[in-house]
């Protein structure tokens, strides 16, 4: 809540297209959906409109374009998702605005005029610096085009970017970690996600590996890897506020510490989650379902109650317990800063250490927590343990 009584939202805009299917990639995207991208923009212009609509006493200070790759789209299509937002929801002057991009979209031409939009940050996925690894990923890009990318965002004004790298991938060694490493640090980005390969049912690297194709992860070099990572990353001046993010000083992710606080975020577009008045919710993942819901012919919608529209699949309101427990798991991930207890006592009106004691005084005899005055930490052994952690205050 902020001196005028509003409340700070976050908006997550799913964009569920890409040109080539990633071979380790879980995501709810589509290839050789180009004919439905149009029909899509127009229902997400609708879902804007009717979620803002219930959107009053809120005030967006994120928006973040993911998917899927938010990059595939056009100029006019911003155009009209920005005059969308623009016209339904109270925009903050300073809000932070990111586009998630295929380093092989980026140059000048296309980031200049996105830049002039509002857009304030980029996440490029650079992923690797390793050609062999990229193949094996099935990204469309090489490295070459990681450098070309930055260099043309640089050079359309962009001050804060991000670079996404996996480690933990079969056939990835030490050697080739940390050489995308180096080469992800030359490149100065202001931000950095590092993410540990999950491997997932249905996709391609997964089928591999059950088929003996490719060796199953070595969770132990993964762990190797990470530690790699820290020291550089501490060596090179970034700082560590979550467990899989840097940054250098004044760039955290303002879009992410939001779902860390558990603070409200409204999900947008097929198959994306939001949470937001007491209520969890999903959309349709089905782009074609999607759109038929937001786009009936020559139907007007009646507003639902916000954050609600014809699009949710699922919603579940929350009880206080199941909310206190969930803000804790996303709010421990902040390794540095911890759980604020102040702030933790203003929202949920009861001080953590209280309402925790035994399993907060296990946990810090055991070294997994810290506990101050002021904050509730994971210790370096506790981010290492965190699932037992998280299990148990769940
Ligand atoms: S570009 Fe991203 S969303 Fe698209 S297939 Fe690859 S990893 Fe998945």
């Amino acid at each position: 809540m902020n001196s005028q009584g509003s409340r700070s939202l976050s908006l997550y805009l799913h964009i569920p297209f890409c040109k080539t299917r990633c071979s380790y990639c879980a995501f709810n995207t589509y290839t050789q959906f180009d004919h439905l991208v149009d029909r899509f923009v127009d229902a997400l212009c609708e879902e804007i409109r009717l979620t803002g609509a219930g959107a009053n006493g809120y005030q967006v200070h994120t928006i973040f374009f993911g998917g899927g790759t938010p990059s595939l789209l056009t100029h006019g299509q911003f155009e009209r998702l920005f005059g969308a937002l623009a016209t339904s929801y109270t925009l903050l002057p300073d809000a932070e605005i990111t586009i998630e991009a295929n380093p092989n979209d980026l140059d000048r031409a296309y980031l200049a005029p996105l830049r002039r939009m509002g857009v304030n940050r980029l996440s490029i996925g650079m992923q690797s610096s390793s050609e062999m690894e990229l193949r094996l990923f099935d990204r469309r890009h090489d490295n070459e085009a990681v450098v070309r990318a930055v260099d043309a965002a640089r050079g359309a004004g962009f001050d804060n970017l991000n670079l996404d790298l996996i480690f933990g991938v079969p056939q990835q060694t030490m050697a080739t970690w940390e050489a995308s490493l180096r080469q992800m640090l030359a490149l100065q980005p202001d931000h950095t996600s590092l993410y540990a390969l999950s491997l997932e049912e249905g996709t391609s690297m997964h089928n591999w590996v059950e088929r003996g194709k490719l060796p199953a992860p070595d969770d132990d070099l993964a762990a190797d890897m990470y530690d790699l990572a820290t020291d550089m990353l501490a060596a090179a001046g970034y700082g560590q506020y979550e467990i899989s993010n840097w940054c250098k000083p004044g760039h955290e992710c303002r879009h992410n510490l939001q779902y860390w606080y558990n603070e409200p975020y409204l999900g947008l577009g097929p198959g994306a989650h939001g949470f937001a008045n007491g209520v969890r919710y999903s959309v349709i993942r089905s782009p074609q379902r999607y759109i038929a819901a937001l786009l009936p012919q020559a139907e007007e919608h009646s507003a639902a109650a916000f954050p609600l529209t014809p699009a949710v699949d699922e919603a579940v309101t929350l009880e206080r317990d199941d909310e206190i427990a969930e803000t804790l798991i996303m709010w421990l991930r902040l390794t540095h800063e911890g759980v604020d207890r102040a702030r933790f006592a203003r929202r949920f009106g009861v001080d953590l250490v209280h309402l925790h004691r035994s399993l907060i005084d296990r946990f810090t005899h055991d070294g997994l927590l810290q506990v101050d005055e002021t904050s509730v930490r994971l210790t370096d052994r506790g981010r290492m343990l965190s699932n037992v952690v998280f299990r148990e205050l769940v």
